[in-house]
């Protein structure tokens, strides 16, 4: 059967090729970037009663009112952000529909795109379905800083849009104001739209501070802030995210929105509105309980011959592991971690436009209960030491 030359274009998602690995060798699972622990027993709650309450037919297309609600004041408690539920707002199925919906509301066939890499693997094969071309920075390890300079000289008379992403996944780095400062002077010079996918806004670990480029000074105008219940609510499950931003920007968005999903599931819009109004305490915890899983992965992989790059927020740590494994492909390399260990990971090269670039990193996902992380890293510190 003939497919389109677009679809034929696709690989297969590695995460879900991972996934299905880990189970068929009984690998404990730090590859695909999902919590094995429930969200907080408010919006457990708060979803079943708006199934019983009767919240269950289509929502208002771009997000039930309770819900923009939620997501302005959020934006104001934490960042000072002025924006409008009515016209500033467009709730999506996760921060993934958001991506593709803002690009498709931005972008024209033969644009170019920058995506900074590694990237979030859904982000260039969105800028190609709308018939964009994507132009890559790249981070390099062992810092991962964003280079002005580099990303000046992929700035061209098509640029029309950056993809943002702090924290970032795959490599943790949350972008300070110097390099967010530079995206935004190249954004205003250039008259560049900056997309910001900010899904890990609430996972940032001290001395580091998230900063919400959408605040910096003559960004509020082209930046969409896209964001998502996801990763700050353990509900990646519940495809609950957002577009914020300009009105004209958020207006061409809901249209693209309103002929892709039409609307997100109604009750889980009503939980996420729960989530978003709870207590600082809650994001405290969320904070210092990632930073407890964090060490300890750390802590494992210090006891390994992998050269690990420590994370400043986001739920991954990325690692170098060409030492042990010469000569293969980072995907053999993430199977024989698999296979050889028991435990599975996702090989960097899946995150770039050249998969030469990530041929010996790897990232752990540390999204995990305390037992999960610490049965992996009984298994990890089989690989032996950095001393030996
Ligand atoms: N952006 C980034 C950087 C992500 O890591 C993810 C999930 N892994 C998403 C977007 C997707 O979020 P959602 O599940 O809300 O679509």
């Amino acid at each position: 059967m003939q497919v389109s030359q677009l679809a034929s274009s696709f690989g297969g998602s590695i995460f879900s090729e991972m996934t299905a690995l880990a189970r068929s060798h009984g690998a404990i699972n730090l590859g695909q970037g999902f919590p094995d622990f429930d969200p907080p027993i408010d919006l457990q709650h708060a979803a079943c009663a708006a199934i019983c309450n009767g919240h269950n037919q289509y929502a208002i297309s771009h997000g039930e009112r309770i819900l923009r609600d939620a997501i302005t004041s959020h934006a104001a408690r934490w960042y000072g952000q002025q924006v409008d539920p009515d016209t500033n707002v467009c709730v999506t199925c996760g921060a993934s529909e958001a991506l593709w919906c803002a690009l498709a509301a931005i972008a024209n066939p033969g644009d170019e795109v920058i995506i900074i890499e590694p990237s979030f693997d859904v982000y260039i094969p969105d800028v190609r379905m709308v018939g964009a071309i994507p132009r890559s920075v790249v981070l390099r390890p062992p810092t991962f800083r964003l280079d002005e300079s580099e990303l000046r000289s992929a700035i061209t008379s098509r640029t029309r849009a950056i993809i943002v992403n702090t924290p970032h996944n795959p490599t943790g780095r949350v972008f300070d104001r110097d390099e967010l400062g530079a995206i935004a002077a190249i954004c205003c010079e250039h008259d560049i739209i900056a997309i910001s996918d900010e899904v890990y806004e609430h996972i940032v670990f001290e001395p580091s501070s998230h900063v919400r480029l959408a605040t910096l000074e003559g960004m509020a105008e082209r930046t969409v802030t896209i964001s998502s219940a996801a990763k700050t609510f353990a509900v990646t499950g519940w495809k609950c995210g957002w577009a914020l931003g300009p009105e004209p920007l958020i207006t061409a968005i809901r249209r693209v929105h309103q002929f892709t999903t039409f609307a997100s599931a109604t009750p889980f819009q009503y939980a996420v509105a729960v989530g978003l109004q709870l207590p600082d305490a809650y994001f405290d915890d969320l904070r210092t309980q990632y930073a407890k899983r964090r060490s300890l992965l750390l802590d494992a992989l210090a006891r390994t011959p992998l050269t690990v790059y420590p994370p400043e927020g986001a739920y991954y740590i990325v690692a170098d592991i060409a030492s042990l494994t010469p000569q293969m492909s980072g995907l053999q390399r993430c199977r024989w971690l698999t296979q050889a260990v028991g435990v599975t990971a996702i090989p960097l090269e899946a995150f770039y436009l050249d998969p030469k670039m990530g041929r010996t990193l790897v990232r752990f996902a540390f999204c995990k209960r305390e037992e999960t992380l610490q049965a992996a890293a009984e298994r990890l510190v089989t690989l032996g030491s950095n001393d030996a």
